[in-house]
């Protein structure tokens, strides 16, 4: 199965639904260039990235003697990657990057992951760390690590988790001595750790959470350090290795290829980044990027297992049709049933696709806008998004891919046809990087409550601006304004409800955060489908691409009917539900 990435649908959601008009022009960069450069990106990761997928599962990331080997091919790729530049798409130009908008990144970060998720695991962690040393780092860090982070020569990892501090990350133990010449001492566990061995570059950036010996107790004591695998000497080459080891890989249900590592720090040479105790709040930085990361490649897995089904649906002969208009087996993709099931898949994905491209429109502006004040807004939605682009989009893709398998029928369980890798790549999305749990968290407390709901209500006025538009339309416009409404009144109950109760009833509140997550996250991408009809009505008026036009109105109807409803059903969960779920005995 060939790989075609989706530039067509990548380059009209920047041009429609990215904020890239409201962006300073010094920040965005022309619709010709951000086509032509994810057309070229696009070709070079379906030509070199996707073929390594299915042999990079099958053998997996291999340990021996403290080394990890990636499968065949992948150190060959990533060198050509690093040659064509590709990881510093989205970076500064100051150290060697495009500086290319957020939303072209976020359109390359989809088109990568789509050819092959563990492979594009590497380059994702990079970027979060430049994120963090490019905040964060100072002007020393800054010019020793940046350009080599940018290029993709060094790659980044980012070590939180520990064998007692999972989601919560006060429980976290790793040592940081302070030693006479400035640096610290790092000594303790760190599990789980993406990319923190392998052979693809010549030195590994650690970016560690660890406690220094009098920080206080909990998450207020949490500092953030730089840990080179490999010493940089004062050229800025990697000199001794540093006592950093890795213990052994997982072996895990999915993304095989990508080695997921123990380390152990022994004594190991670590740089404060930024101020002591301030850990946390940098590596929220850094995981704000690193979550908004995880969603797009929800996003991704869903267009690669819906480019699967839909050429098995259109090759399989079985089944008469039902309206009797032929006697013999004719392709699944006539049945109604498979319509829906591939609709679905598309119209799940096309509409995350929009709202990850409106999300890094926001991000955009919040670093770009003219003034502070418009920053700080733009900076409050965009972090508003972040857990609907991470737990909606990192949940569907698991009944997306799942559809993808019930399309193959029997031979989506069976491995060869790639269908089943699909789904077990997907289902570590909702428990990286925070899971769902602890995103619908962050929405109901720190995104929600602790601005009395304002944010939210920002969003509700935005989608009522897109309803007024929409009854201009067509009577498909027309009908979509009808959903949306009913969509965006349930979300505003929900928020009224959590603002009102939140504070008091503190459990109830937490009982209905997951369907407030997902009535949310639907929402959004549902919108954005909705302001994708506004656009896409125009072009048609224009005579412009009359086929591609009309299948994106005919999927944002079908999402208005299939899955926008679903918020009335996630609003009763939230309102209703809380009582007979902390009810519930075990
Ligand atoms: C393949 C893979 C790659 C990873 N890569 C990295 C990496 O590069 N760097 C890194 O630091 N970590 C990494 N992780 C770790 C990952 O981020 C954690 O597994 C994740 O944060 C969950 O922590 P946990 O596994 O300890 O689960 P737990 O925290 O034990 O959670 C178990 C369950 O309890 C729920 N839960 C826990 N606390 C709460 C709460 N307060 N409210 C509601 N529900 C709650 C969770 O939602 C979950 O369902 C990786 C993990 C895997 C499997």
């Amino acid at each position: 199965m060939v790989f075609e990435a989706p530039v067509k649908d990548l380059m009209f959601n920047i041009a429609h639904i990215a904020k890239m008009a409201e962006t300073p022009e010094e920040a965005t960069c022309d619709l010709d260039v951000a086509a032509a450069v994810l057309a070229e990106f696009g070709r070079f990761c379906a030509e070199e990235i996707a073929p390594l997928n299915a042999v990079g599962d099958r053998i997996g990331a291999r340990f021996e003697n403290g080394h990890v080997a990636t499968p065949p091919g992948f150190r060959d790729a990533y060198a050509k990657f690093v040659a064509m530049g590709w990881q510093g798409l989205q970076h500064p130009e100051t150290y060697g990057g495009q500086g290319m908008p957020r939303a072209v990144g976020a359109a390359a970060t989809e088109i990568i992951n789509a050819a092959n998720m563990s492979f594009a695991l590497c380059p994702l962690l990079t970027d979060g760390a430049i994120d963090a040393l490019l905040t964060f780092g100072s002007p020393d860090m800054k010019q020793t690590y940046l350009a080599k982070l940018v290029s993709g020569t060094w790659t980044g990892t980012m070590n939180l988790t520990e064998p007692q501090a999972g989601s919560d990350l006060g429980l976290l133990r790793t040592r940081a001595e302070p030693d006479p010449d400035g640096t610290c001492r790092i000594t303790g566990t760190k599990i789980y750790i993406t990319y923190g061995e392998h052979d693809l570059a010549e030195n590994i950036i650690h970016l560690v959470l660890a406690r220094t010996p009098d920080a206080p107790k909990g998450v207020r004591g949490i500092s953030l350090f730089l840990v080179p695998k490999f010493l940089v000497d004062s050229n800025g080459k990697p000199g001794p290795r540093n006592a950093v080891r890795c213990q052994s890989i997982e072996h895990k249900l999915g993304v095989r290829a990508s080695p997921t590592t123990i380390l152990e720090f022994e004594g190991a040479t670590g740089f404060l980044i930024g101020r002591e105790n301030a850990g946390l709040e940098y590596m929220f930085t850094m995981m704000n990027a690193a979550r908004f990361a995880v969603g797009v490649q929800g996003v991704a897995i869903g267009e690669r297992a819906y480019q699967l089904a839909l050429s098995h649906a259109k090759g399989r002969l079985q089944g008469r049709p039902v309206d009797g208009s032929a006697r013999e087996a004719v392709a699944i993709i006539h049945h109604p049933d498979v319509r829906r099931m591939l609709a679905r898949m598309r119209a799940l994905t096309e509409g995350g696709r929009a709202m990850v491209a409106f999300a890094a429109g926001w991000q955009d502006l919040a670093h770009h806008a003219g003034t502070p004040e418009e920053r700080a807004d733009a900076l409050a939605i965009a972090e508003f998004l972040v857990p609907l682009v991470k737990g909606f989009c990192s949940e569907m893709s698991i009944e997306i891919t799942s559809a993808g398998i019930q399309i193959y029928g029997g031979m989506g369980f069976v491995e060869e046809t790639g269908a089943a890798q699909h789904y077990r790549d997907a289902r570590i999305l909702p428990i990286y990087e925070g899971t769902t749990g602890i995103q619908a968290n962050d929405l109901v407390g720190r995104k929600t409550l602790r601005d009395a709901g304002a944010t939210a209500g920002r969003i509700a006025a935005m989608i009522a601006l897109t309803e007024q538009d929409l009854r201009r339309g067509s009577p498909a416009a027309q009908d979509i304004a009808v959903r949306l409404s009913q969509s965006r009144t349930a979300f505003q109950s929900v928020v009224d409800h959590l603002v009102r109760n939140g504070t008091q009833d503190v459990n109830a509140a937490y009982a209905g955060a997951v369907p407030y997550l997902m009535l949310s996250g639907n929402l959004v991408a549902g919108w954005q489908l909705a302001r994708s009809v506004i656009a896409a009505e125009a072009a048609l008026a224009r005579g412009e691409d009359p086929a591609f036009m009309s299948a994106k109105i005919a999927t944002a109807l079908f999402y208005a009917h299939h899955i926008l409803i679903d918020t009335e059903l996630q609003r009763v969960r939230v309102i209703d539900g809380a009582p007979s779920l902390l009810g519930a005995t075990f």
